[in-house]
C-alpha cells in the first residue's frame, strides 16, 4: 500500500480484509487498485475492495481480471495519487503479467513487479518461456540501482539459501544473507529490496556472470546459450530442496 495520508493504493490485494483493516487504522480512502497478474492471491480481494471502497482498478490487458477495471500494457502510463506509473509487459510467470513502474516517489524510484522478480529469486515460468522471463528481467534489472523492487511475496531467505548454493563465494550474497535473517528474527520484512542490490546477488539478474555459468553447467552440461542457461537455472531451483 502507498498512501498520502488521505486517499491509498493497493497493489495485488489477494484478500480484502488485510487491506480493510489498514484503510480503517489509518483513516484512509481506497482510491486505486493495481493488478499485476492474474492469479487468485493477487486477485482475490478486488471484487470486495472495489465494491466496498469504489476504488478504481487497473491491470493487465492481456488476462482475465475481475471485471470492471481499465487495460493496460507496455507502453501505457498511469496517474494515481499524483504519481505517474509506466507500465511495462513482464511476460514468464504468467503470459500477460505487468510491472507499475514509478521513477519518483519522494526521491526515489519504485517498482510493483508482482511475481516477475523477487528478492534474490524470480517467479515461476507457468505461462511464459525462459527466453521472455530472461528479457523482462532484463528490463527490470536495467531500472536505475536504487529503484525501490516491490515484489508480492517474502520469499526472501528461501531464495538466497538457492543463490548461495549457486553462488557461495559471492560475498555481497553473504552480507545480505545475515541481515535478511536478523529482519526475519525480528518479524521483519526484507521487502521492499533495491534494483542494485538485486544485481549483485540475484542469480536470475546473474545468470551471464561466469560464475553463475559454470555452477549451472556443473548441473546440467547441455546448457550453453544464454537461454539454455537461465532456462536450466531455473529448473534447478524448481529441484531444489
Ligand atoms: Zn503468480
Ligand atoms: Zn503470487
Amino acid at each position: 500500500m502507498v498512501h498520502d495520508g488521505h486517499r491509498a493504493v493497493v497493489v495485488d490485494p489477494g484478500d480484502a480484509q488485510p487491506v480493510m483493516q489498514a484503510l480503517q487504522q489509518s483513516s484512509l480512502q481506497l482510491d486505486t487498485i493495481l493488478v499485476t497478474h492474474h492469479h487468485q492471491d493477487h486477485i482475490g480481494g478486488v471484487d470486495e475492495l472495489r465494491d466496498a471502497t469504489g476504488a478504481t482498478v487497473y491491470g493487465p490487458a492481456g488476462e482475465v481480471i475481475p471485471e470492471p477495471y481499465k487495460h493496460l500494457s507496455g507502453g501505457d502510463s498511469v496517474q494515481v495519487l499524483g504519481l505517474d506509473f509506466s507500465v511495462f509487459d513482464v511476460p514468464g510467470h504468467t503470459a500477460g503479467h505487468i510491472a507499475f513502474y514509478c521513477p519518483d516517489m519522494d526521491d526515489l524510484p519504485l517498482l510493483f513487479c508482482g511475481d516477475t522478480l523477487f528478492s534474490g529469486g524470480c517467479g515461476r515460468l507457468f505461462e511464459g518461456t525462459p527466453a521472455q522471463m530472461l528479457a523482462s528481467l532484463d528490463q527490470l534489472a536495467a531500472l536505475p540501482g536504487n529503484t525501490r523492487v516491490c515484489c508480492t511475496h517474502e520469499y526472501t531467505l528461501s531464495n538466497l539459501r538457492f543463490a548461495r548454493t549457486v553462488e557461495p563465494g559471492n560475498q555481497a550474497l553473504q552480507k545480505y544473507t545475515s541481515e535478511c535473517e536478523s529482519k526475519r528474527a525480528r518479524q521483519l520484512p526484507t521487502l521492499p529490496s533495491m534494483i542494485a542490490l538485486e544485481r549483485d546477488i540475484n542469480p536470475f539478474l546473474r545468470s551471464r556472470q561466469p560464475a553463475v555459468i559454470r555452477a549451472v553447467q556443473a548441473v546440467n552440461a547441455s546448457a550453453r546459450d544464454e537461454t539454455a542457461i537461465f532456462a536450466a537455472l531455473r529448473e534447478w531451483k524448481n529441484q531444489f530442496r
